[in-house]
């Protein structure tokens, strides 16, 4: 939950934006309005946002996954950054956060891109993996309720192609994960998610200090 990236102290963090962000004028003005949201925290940061574009571009991704899609700045990240006939698979359960998303997308002429489902998400992944479309997805990001993140990692790993990606948020939790006096329901169920990608053979792995934390996944 953080709206930078960790441990950096102001004035590096300054440095970091002024020197390498470059945030489309849409982006800049959702983030803006979300900052106002009493839930503003739960926005990744922009150069966190800048670095999915980037992988977007470097993957050549047209199928991707969001699990979590609060006010939309990751999604939209993602949506600018595909070809016009990506599609991005967008699963929420709040129609207030999402709707905000969508003013967004519309905006910035990318609502085609995007399907929103508004479901819990296991049970959306699970339905488009019983309607075949397993192995068929480029790259996910999941940033939705940590109890659900080991779920939602399966259904994604599955769903994915070889060679896909899977962008896990929040796995530094701003820090509580390495604080064995934090035994919250939260912080435990990150630590078991960090442990199990840590320990899959499926996938070849990196944890960035990115934004919250982000582990990388690239399925085998
Ligand atoms: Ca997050």
């Amino acid at each position: 939950m953080s709206l930078r990236s960790l441990g950096l102290p102001d004035n590096v963090y300054s440095y970091l934006l002024e020197h390498s962000l470059r945030e489309p004028e849409v982006l800049t003005a959702l983030r803006k309005e979300t900052a106002e949201h009493p839930a503003a925290r739960m926005q990744i940061s922009p150069e966190q946002g800048q670095f999915m574009r980037l992988l977007v571009e470097l993957m050549g991704v047209r199928r991707a996954i969001e699990v979590g899609v609060f006010t939309g700045y990751s999604s939209l990240s993602v949506a600018l950054a595909m070809p016009d006939d990506g599609k991005l698979l967008a699963c929420d359960v709040n129609a207030e956060f999402t709707s905000i998303a969508k003013k967004y997308w519309e905006r910035a002429g990318v609502s085609h891109k995007v399907e929103l489902v508004l479901a819990p998400a296991s049970e959306t992944l699970q339905a488009r993996i019983s309607a075949g479309e397993a192995g068929s997805y480029d790259i996910a990001f999941i940033d939705a309720d940590k109890g659900g993140y080991q779920a939602y990692y399966e259904h994604c790993l599955e769903l994915l192609r070889p060679g896909g990606l899977i962008l896990v948020d929040n796995v530094l939790w701003s820090g509580a994960v390495a604080d064995p006096s934090d035994q919250g329901s939260d912080t435990q169920a990150i630590r078991k998610l960090n442990d199990h990608i840590h320990a899959d053979q499926r996938v070849n792995v990196s944890m960035l200090p990115l934004g919250d934390g982000l582990y990388l996944a690239r399925k085998r």
